[in-house]
């Protein structure tokens, strides 16, 4: 079952922020824009670092009962929200397709990514609290527990709005803390009205969930705000160490989800029609716009020229446009800025010598994929995060200079490697200092199950799953009781 009812009317949240109720923001409005059309759809508030500070104190008094509400109980909130996601599926696609400029099969995929990540989430709720630990001393029971975090600070990209909201903001919930989410400015419906529209109908308590849309100031604001116990951050390296910094200079728990520079390891004894249709999508998907994108190609020298072709074809096969159109594969680019980077990034590399077998350049915010041989250390396309549809081909003639091609990078997200041969694939991804690996996949998997997180630049060991949600969002509190107070020598 489908509706449209979630997002409409309008008026409900137009030019508002959601704190205890929508509310006029501090800062005024913003438009929202449609990324493929440049169309206004509608208008969301901007919050003020006033709006931060009433909205933390208001999450802290109600995450005290919250905490007291038995783990099931709150589980079951979010089950219902899980619930109702599914059933205002089509709608919540739309406005993804709308805000992101994703095709409509991502946004969906999205959609019911989101509902699973969440309702793993509430599952969290009927796990055991704590244990009961051994002890040394006789007489002396000890336990530990998990207890919330407190106030947790949601901060999100535009690039996977819902999703990356979701897999933050169901595990905090589920393990009786508070949430204040800050989305992105380009995406404040998708990746944050959605949310306040669905707890409003699934039944969360007053108080426990606020939505602050606004730019880098009102993130500042939420990072910078004593009465916010954790910062939950997905975005941009450049970003993430100033709210790691910020973060630790007031001992604040930070959880940091940053960029990546991913390798993508063809060998010589791969299926190259098979390796270069995974390297099509792991580098075209989302016009390239996803942390863990295909961003560097290192291909065996002997099967770079196949690899290379069959990749091209792929590339030359796809089609760019609006992504309401079902024939669409490829939509915009977020913004001019972004668009102009990923321009620069190219011209920049083909400068240097490498060859633009395909593509290369934009119409507006329409970027053909491009495939580019010659690419080597030292140029933009293989020192940067691209973010766009662009596939830089690096050879390499061993497997070591493999390995160390792939760690050239201050970023450690995903890598895969391509091979008929799984122990020398194996031992290439022993190697790998990436926070995740694929064998014979390519970079751009996600599941709620397996844990995603970056290491070096791209996170600070945070991983997002079913295994280590509850770690992430909960302290351990020990307690030992004992039924007298025991004898000391003084
Ligand atoms: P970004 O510029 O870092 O923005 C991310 C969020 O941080 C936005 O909500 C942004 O607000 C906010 N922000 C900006 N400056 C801030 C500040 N000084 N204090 C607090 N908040 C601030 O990220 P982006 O470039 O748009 O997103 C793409 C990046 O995210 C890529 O590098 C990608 O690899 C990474 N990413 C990582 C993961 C992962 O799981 N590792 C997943 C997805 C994306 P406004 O934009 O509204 O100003």
């Amino acid at each position: 079952m489908t509706t449209h009812a979630l997002l409409t009317p309008t008026e409900v949240w137009r030019a508002k922020i959601y704190s205890n109720g929508w509310k006029n923001p501090g800062l005024g409005a913003e438009s929202v824009i449609e990324k493929a059309t440049g169309a206004k759809l509608g208008e969301i508030g901007i919050a003020s670092p006033e709006d931060v500070s009433v909205a933390a104190a208001l999450a802290r008094e109600a995450q005290k009962d919250w905490a007291k509400t038995p783990g099931p109980l709150r589980g079951d909130v979010l089950r219902e929200f899980a619930r109702l996601v599914l059933v205002h599926a089509d709608e919540l696609a739309d406005q993804i397709v709308r805000e992101t400029g994703s095709i409509r099969a991502k946004a969906l995929w999205e959609v019911h990514m989101s509902a699973r990540e969440v309702l793993e989430a509430a599952a969290l709720g009927s796990q055991p609290v704590g244990v009961l630990t051994s002890t040394a001393e006789a007489g002396r029971q000890s336990i530990a527990r998990r207890i919330p975090v407190g106030v947790v600070g949601i901060i999100t990209p535009w690039n996977s709005p819902f999703i990356l909201g979701s897999r933050a903001i169901g595990p905090a919930l589920a393990m009786g803390n508070s949430v204040i989410l800050k989305p992105d400015s380009q995406t404040p419906v998708a990746g944050g009205v959605s949310f306040a529209r669905l707890f409003e109908e699934a039944g969360l308590p007053a108080g426990l969930f606020h939505v602050l849309p606004g730019g880098a100031d009102t993130g500042a604001a939420l990072v910078k705000e004593p009465l916010v116990d954790m910062i939950s951050f997905t975005g941009s390296t450049r970003v993430g160490r100033q709210i790691g910094s910020i973060a630790g200079g007031q001992l604040k728990r930070v959880s940091l989800e940053l960029g990546g520079n991913n390798p993508y390891i063809v060998l010589d004894d791969a299926d190259i029609e098979a390796a270069a249709s995974a390297g099509a999508w792991g580098a075209f998907f989302h016009q390239g716009q996803i942390c863990l994108t295909a961003g560097r190609h290192l291909v065996h020298e002997k099967v770079a020229d196949a690899y290379a072709e069959a990749l091209v074809k792929k590339a030359r096969a796809l089609i760019v446009g609006d992504p309401f159109d079902e024939k669409v594969q490829l939509g915009p680019i977020i913004n001019e800025r972004q668009a102009a980077n990923v321009e620069r990034i190219v011209a920049e590399t083909l400068a240097k010598g490498a060859k633009a077998l395909t593509g290369g350049s934009r119409n507006g915010l329409f970027f053909e994929p491009t495939v580019i041989t010659g690419v080597t250390r030292g140029m933009a396309a293989f020192d940067e995060e691209i973010f766009g549809p662009v596939a830089p081909i690096t050879t390499f003639r061993t497997d070591d200079e493999a390995v160390e091609l792939a760690n050239a990078t201050e970023y450690g997200l995903v890598a895969a490697v391509a091979s008929a041969n799984l122990a020398r694939a194996q031992s290439i991804a022993d190697r790998l200092h990436a926070g995740v690996i694929h064998i014979n996949d390519q970079t751009v998997l996600h599941e709620v199950y397996g844990p995603i997180g970056g290491v070096g630049a791209s996170g600070n060991g945070f991983n997002h799953s079913t295994l280590t949600n509850a770690d992430q969002f909960s302290e351990w509190q020990w307690i030992t009781t004992r039924s007298q107070i025991p004898v000391y020598p003084f």
